[in-house]
């Protein structure tokens, strides 16, 4: 297949000049690219140009164009596992099954903290240039829960977009307005829209902008997420999302696909555990969403002002001036312990691997020594 098929055949999947410079050295080495769909099982659906693969992924590696890097198990890694949205790696002739070599370098990642008793994060979405917060309308404003999955997005290095749903609740302009500026106040930076899903308000907005790139859509449950997806994917969402694909030994099978070609331009990926995002490790993100407390916390006579009541404290001369409103303050302290305690739980793992390694230098190196002696080295 020519270069030039390839591209026009994954460019609606995002493909662009870039990742083609990219996958360069492997091209040479008759490797071909494709997208990961959706992973699951230590195997995954990849969209090459040639259609879409099912491939393993428990040989993946990081980008590592050399020919003679070597496949190696990356088990353990929750991280460098492949997820929805990669540009993997594949091998063509690799026989059944077919093995994902790597993946290439990735230019946006959402990582989230598992479940309670494990600290390390996993690997949600790749590559994702949009992140669309979906923040309803039908109840109060929750400037706080806005504030979280907009920190969320930006930590990923996705730009997040707030869409306003449900608009059609709203019918006074002045009202609506008012909630958008509310809104664009607690986001420094961050495009807000207005959609309603049931008149097909805004939406072209929408379309617009999710036209360019991957997209995913974050927000609570009830938000409106799903109608914004079908209503972004078109008429033939059943048809779209449980595609019929003939799998390596000819069997027609229902697959559901996370990623997905928009029909008016872009990638939506929507993948479950998306959905219950929580925060995890947002800390350059909470600053970027209370960027205007991080710039008055310069002024503050004491560089490790806690903002509490230190004397010289410039955030709280704000609040007093009226400039800052308490909320904010509130909020990005509690964003800012909660991300502690992750941060915490993450060192705590660190720490207890560092252990390990060294128990297990010291045993090599106690070993070493009993054959140094002539002794013969214990057994582990
Ligand atoms: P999700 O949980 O975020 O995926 O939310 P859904 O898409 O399932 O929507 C939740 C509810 O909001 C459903 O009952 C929808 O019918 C309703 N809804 C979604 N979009 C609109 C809209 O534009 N206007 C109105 N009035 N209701 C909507
Ligand atoms: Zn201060």
């Amino acid at each position: 297949m020519t270069s030039t098929s390839v591209f026009s055949a994954l460019a609606p999947y995002g493909w662009d000049e870039a990742w083609a410079g990219q996958f360069a050295p492997y091209d040479a080495q008759g490797l071909v690219p494709g997208r990961v769909l959706r992973v699951d099982r230590g195997q995954c659906d990849v969209v090459t140009a040639d259609g879409v693969l099912r491939a393993d992924t428990a040989l993946v590696t990081p980008h590592d164009p050399s020919p003679s890097s070597q496949l190696r198990s990356n088990r353990g890694d929750p991280v460098r596992v492949l997820c929805t949205g990669d540009w993997a790696v594949i091998d063509p002739e690799g026989g059944h099954p077919r093995y994902v070599r790597a993946y290439l370098p990735r230019r946006t990642a959402f990582v989230r903290s598992t479940s309670s008793k494990r600290s390390e994060g996993q690997i949600l979405a790749a590559n994702v240039d949009h992140a669309v917060v979906a923040v309803s309308l039908a109840v109060e404003l929750d400037l706080a829960r806005v504030e979280r999955f907009v920190a969320l997005a930006w930590e990923s290095g996705a730009q997040p977009v707030v869409a306003l749903t449900k608009a059609d609740l709203v019918p006074d302009p002045a009202t609506l307005a008012h909630l958008v500026q509310d809104v664009e106040t607690s986001a420094p930076g961050v495009p807000v829209l207005t959609v309603s899903a049931l008149h097909g308000e805004g939406l072209d907005v929408l379309v617009a902008l999710v036209a360019d790139g991957t997209s995913v859509l974050l927000g609570q449950s009830g938000a409106g997420k799903s109608t914004l997806a079908n209503a972004l994917l078109g008429e033939e969402v059943m048809d779209v999302r449980a595609t019929r694909d003939v799998d390596g030994k000819g069997r027609h099978t229902t697959t559901t696909r996370n990623l997905l070609a928009l029909p008016g331009g872009g990638v939506l990926i929507d993948t479950p555990g998306l959905r219950g995002v929580g925060l995890w490790d947002a800390g350059s993100g909470v600053g970027q969403v209370f960027a205007e407390i991080e710039e008055l916390a310069r002024d503050c006579r004491f560089h490790d002002c806690a903002h509490d009541a230190e004397p010289g404290c410039a955030v709280l001369a704000a609040i007093d001036s009226g400039d800052l409103p308490v909320r904010r303050l509130e909020s990005y302290r509690k964003l800012l312990r909660e991300n502690q305690r992750i941060v915490a739980k993450t060192d705590a793992r660190v720490r207890a691997e560092i252990r390990k390694d060294w128990k297990r230098k010291g045993a090599e190196g106690r070993a070493a020594m009993e054959a140094k002696r002539g002794g013969r080295p214990r057994s582990r």
